[in-house]
């Protein structure tokens, strides 16, 4: 069951990382559904620019605070959306010792608020949990297949911490917590310059560059637009399902496809850099979404070449600036 959005009109939503690229569009939508938001932020790896067009709003309120530090909030709470984390790998190789505390120490702190609260507590996790996958596409069930040192470990074990943090708080206090795993994620208010590949061939398009393709570009990968992400957040937290739950679209292509597509929407001919492919680099992902179909009754609606020529006008637009 899915509680409606109204039972929770001028109830307060806690948003970690509020300025990053998915959390401010949750934010826009909470706010949208009649909800008071508070946002924290460092700005790590997050834009100011992202908030800017809520400054003012009477039912929105901004706190610049590294959450991995303690807090508190005033009054009453109804969600706490832990969503603070670096997400792109060259920000979380750069800054390994802030990406496991954002999972570790920050997720207590948002959990300790959620209890304080009576709050319901939903946290940010990713496919990454699922390394690189054995299994495929992945479904909840599969454990996965993660390098506890390699590179990418600060942020695949900090959320496999963050999980297993989420569930020792429900079962040890009974709080009412959600945990998203999120697959790649795309759409406007990404960093041009975050190094994921959404905004590298796009940026690399727009200037005229060729696109930097890591290895042979035979690894797969499944892109969402944001908006889908956000109404999937959404409706798992106004559920009563505490289980992990993939969201993501399983439309997979490799990295080379993606490159052609990009190519093909720019009308220009492709034109490649090959790189070398970062270490513990996953092969192939793509969710099973049967879960988050049954429980939520969501699915991805906004099809790959309608998010992307948004996505573009958005970078389009952010070089102009
Ligand atoms: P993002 O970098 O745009 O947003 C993260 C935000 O968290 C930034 O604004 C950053 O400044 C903030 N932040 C990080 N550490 C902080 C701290 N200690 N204190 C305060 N603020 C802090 O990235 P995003 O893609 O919007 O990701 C949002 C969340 O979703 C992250 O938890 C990420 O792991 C998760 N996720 C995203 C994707 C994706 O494809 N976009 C995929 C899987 C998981
Ligand atoms: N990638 C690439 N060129 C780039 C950036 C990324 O070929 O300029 C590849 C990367 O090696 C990975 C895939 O694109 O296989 C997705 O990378 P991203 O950083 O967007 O997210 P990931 O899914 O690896 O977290």
């Amino acid at each position: 069951m899915i509680a409606e959005p109204s039972q929770f009109a001028q109830r307060t939503a806690v948003v970690t990382g509020g300025a990053g690229f998915v959390p401010s569009h949750l934010i826009d939508r909470l706010l949208a559904d009649g909800l008071k938001v508070v946002a924290l932020d460092n700005f790590v790896t997050g834009n100011p620019a992202n908030l800017a067009h809520l400054d003012g709003h009477p039912d929105f309120r901004f706190i610049q605070h590294d959450v991995s530090e303690p807090y508190d909030i005033d009054g009453d709470v109804a969600f706490v959306f832990h969503m603070a984390s670096p997400a792109s790998p060259i920000d979380y190789v750069q800054i390994p010792v802030e990406t496991l505390k954002a999972g570790s120490y920050a997720s207590h702190h948002a959990l300790d608020l959620a209890l304080r609260k009576k709050a319901t507590y939903l946290v940010a996790s990713t496919s990454e949990v699922y390394g690189d996958p054995e299994i495929h596409p992945q479904p909840e069930s599969y454990w996965g297949n993660v390098n506890s040192i390699g590179v990418r470990s600060c942020y695949d074990e900090a959320k496999r911490y963050a999980e297993a943090a989420t569930m020792a708080y429900h079962r040890a206090h009974g709080l009412d917590t959600k945990i998203v795993r999120i697959f790649n994620t795309y759409g406007p208010r990404m960093r041009l310059d975050d190094g994921r590949v959404v905004p590298a061939f796009i940026g690399q398009a727009l200037r005229g560059e060729p696109m930097t393709i890591f290895g042979d570009g035979s690894q797969t990968r499944s892109f969402c637009y944001v908006s889908d992400l956000v109404e999937g957040i959404w409706r798992l937290a106004r559920s009563n399902f505490h289980e992990p739950v993939n969201c993501g679209n399983p439309h997979e292509m490799t990295i080379r496809q993606f490159a052609e597509a990009i190519a093909r929407i720019f009308e220009v001919e492709l034109k490649v850099e090959d790189r070398p492919l970062p270490p513990d680099d996953p092969k192939v992902r793509k969710p099973d979404i049967a879960r988050a179909k049954e429980i939520l009754g969501w699915q991805p609606v906004v099809d790959f070449e309608t998010g992307i020529r948004q996505t573009i006008d958005y970078f389009r637009e952010t070089l102009k600036q």
